[in-house]
């Protein structure tokens, strides 16, 4: 299965915040969107980096409650790990798994175009197994 084939599911809309945001916006933004990751960006189309709950709880360790008004781009990670439409999803699960990862962000010529979590990994690969269970009981009490 590939990335596109996840997409097609999902959809492309991808959930950002610009870099000079505080904490505190991430937060509502996190509870907006119901997600656990947001991708940093100043026009919404290119990654300049992710940002996600871990790195919310990582950092109020030791800064405490000021945080909240402290700027995304001091917490988030730069290195962004991404994929393209036309990688396989089994090549974006040892990624997440390998970089300790559960968001990758999919990029078209360089520009956003949907973003990955674990959670929809986890969902299409239930499916998958489901479809393949269902098609071996057919397949045993009928003969095909
Ligand atoms: P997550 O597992 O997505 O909550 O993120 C765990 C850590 O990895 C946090 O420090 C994130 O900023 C970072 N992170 C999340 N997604 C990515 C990614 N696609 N590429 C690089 N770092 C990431």
């Amino acid at each position: 299965m590939l990335i596109s084939d996840l997409l097609r599911g999902k959809g492309g809309v991808v959930a950002t915040i610009t870099p000079d945001a505080t904490v505190a916006d991430l937060l509502e933004g996190l509870a907006a969107h119901n997600v656990g990751a947001l991708v940093v960006s100043s026009d919404g189309r290119h990654v300049e980096g992710i940002v996600s709950e871990r790195d919310v709880v990582r950092h109020l360790r030791g800064a405490g409650c000021d945080l909240l008004g402290a700027a995304v781009a001091t917490i988030m990670t730069s290195n962004v790990h991404t994929c393209t439409r036309h990688d396989t999803v089994e090549s974006l699960m040892a990624t997440m798994t390998e970089e300790r990862v559960r968001h990758v962000p999919v990029l078209e010529d360089g520009v956003l175009g949907g973003i990955v979590s674990i959670g929809d990994v986890v969902k299409s690969r239930l499916g998958e197994l489901e479809g393949e269970r269902d098609d071996l009981v057919r397949y045993i009490t009928t003969g095909g």
